[in-house]
């Protein structure tokens, strides 16, 4: 019913873009299987339009990755930069869910522009907005297994909806399992994309599928040769998963696209990129033979690494009056955090001889607004190849193979590619960054851009002359919500979260 019924509610209300996000899918991966023409509908796209790398932020995983995405700035602006946050005063890990997020995401500004939106499995939007169109909650959900959706009764409507799964690891012999879980989610979510595109009323649709993450993360050593957990065995069964996975998607990406018009403008694109790692440090273990960590029969002292989770790359000094049983006083605190960096920036992997950080920085370098002191006060990521865990269950050595469940990880190269009308063709790969989202989406809506955004609309994507003949306008509305100020939902929401079991 759509097209008929808003072409008579003037052309803005028959614009159209759909974003189609694909969880961890690199260039680096997708380059070769171009090559061997596995991935027709998606070289399709690429020729007809523009793309490049889309370099994300640091640290290097979806919660702040989808986050600035979203609302066009960085996470001392949004206040998401981790799957798991330190309430101050506490010593317990709770999950972050999007009621911690302290800025608008696009879809709320274009609802007061009367732009309807879908929205569907994006990482760290639990529990669901209650906008002008469809809203599905991506993952986390801690252990809540429904109230994912808005309207509430959409939930019925789409009837068998399996969540996407978190924490998860494999086992050896249990590599079949997981692999169905991942193959049976992604065609469910697929169906129910099809299902919401034709059927529902939407002036932005956004979805995203986390598959291909996760086939990375857990089945890449079955077909890479150079990793040291590489067996001839399991490759015969499973060193096809990922390439297989992403033919698959291939193929759904096609249908969407058909099914989204030639008058959509589509955007694929991806958090982050992705890499193998061979050899892992185990922070925890570092910390302590550094001297950076004591152990006593209050638990850690000194520094903690605050990795929680197989995530690493971050650094919290234990500061008196913020963490939990503080032991740095504040004066200390500058010194002791440049003590771990110098250290870290001069460790070298023994068994290579190289660097173990490609890029390591204090949280003030990398981050900018008012929740900077919410983030962990080192951030670095590893050299290629190379990962951060916590620790290793049962050894306190520093160096290790990676664990069985993650044999690749999260690189800064994501990716873009854009095609429709607003996309002029180019060949050439540019480099974009992962801010420029929404300041793309807000251009293509033609509606003014927040005047806090960090992005920009890169006139390599969307062509100089069309940015010279409109461009964008930059209004008096802020996306940041201050401090203080209420911003999502409220305390009593979080306290319904909590009794469900949201917090672990
Ligand atoms: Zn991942």
């Amino acid at each position: 019913m759509s097209a008929l019924l808003l072409a008579g509610c003037g052309s803005d209300s028959a614009r159209r873009v759909f974003v189609l996000g694909l969880d961890g899918a690199t260039f680096d991966l997708m380059d070769p299987l171009f090559e061997e023409g596995l991935l027709p509908n998606l070289a399709a796209f690429r020729d007809r339009g523009t793309h490049g790398e889309l370099k994300t932020i640091l640290p290097v995983i979806s919660p702040p990755a989808w986050t600035s995405a979203t609302t066009g700035v960085n996470p001392g602006k949004h206040n998401i930069f981790d799957f798991f946050q330190l309430p101050r005063g506490t010593g317990q890990p709770v999950l972050t869910s999007a009621l911690d997020r302290r800025a608008d995401p696009v879809w709320r500004v274009l609802n007061e522009e009367g732009f309807r939106t879908g929205i569907m499995n994006i990482p760290m939007t639990f529990p669901p907005d209650s906008v002008d169109g469809f809203f599905i909650s991506g993952f986390p959900y801690g252990r809540i297994r429904s109230g994912i959706a808005y309207p509430p009764e959409l939930e019925k409507e789409i009837a068998v909806y399996p969540l996407d799964p978190f924490g998860e690891s494999i086992q050896p012999g249990q590599e079949g399992r997981l692999l169905k879980v991942l193959r049976d989610t992604f065609e469910r979510h697929a169906e129910v994309a099809k299902q919401l595109m034709s059927d529902k009323d939407w002036n932005l649709f956004w979805v995203v599928f986390t598959g291909t993450d996760k086939v990375q993360h857990f089945y890449w050593k079955f077909a890479d040769r150079n990793h040291p957990e590489y067996d001839p065995v399991l490759a015969a069964q499973f060193g096809t998963a990922i390439r297989d996975f992403f033919v698959r998607v291939d193929q759904v990406v096609g249908e969407l696209v058909a099914l989204a018009g030639p008058d959509t403008d589509v955007l694929i694109m991806s958090d982050h990129g992705f890499g193998p790692i061979y050899r892992e440090l185990r922070l925890t273990s570092w910390l302590l033979e550094e001297g950076f960590l004591e152990v006593s029969e209050r638990g850690f002292e000194r520094v903690d690494a605050m990795a929680p989770g197989p995530f690493g790359g971050l650094v919290r000094v234990n500061r008196q009056g913020r963490d939990f049983r503080g032991s740095v006083p504040v004066e200390e605190a500058p010194r002791v955090r440049d003590d771990v960096r110098e250290r870290l920036e001069s460790l070298v992997d023994p068994e290579t001889g190289r660097r173990l950080v490609e890029a390591i920085y204090a949280k003030e370098e990398i981050y900018e607004g008012p929740y900077v002191d919410n983030a962990s006060d080192l951030v670095f990521l590893a050299a290629p190849g190379r990962f951060v865990g916590r620790k290793a269950s049962g050894s306190v050595d520093v160096w290790g193979l990676p664990s069985y469940t993650f044999s690749a990880f999260h690189r800064p190269n994501g990716i873009l590619m854009a095609a429709g009308p607003s996309f002029p063709p180019s060949s050439k790969r540019q480099s974009l960054s992962i801010l420029d989202i929404a300041p793309i989406l807000y251009w293509l809506f033609d509606v003014d851009l927040p005047r806090d955004l960090d992005g920009r609309v890169p006139a390599e994507l969307v062509g100089e002359e069309a940015l010279a003949a409109r461009p964008p306008r930059i209004g008096d509305r802020t996306v940041v919500i201050p401090p203080g100020a209420s911003g999502l939902g409220d305390e009593s929401q979080r306290e319904v979260l909590e009794s469900l079991g949201y917090v672990q």
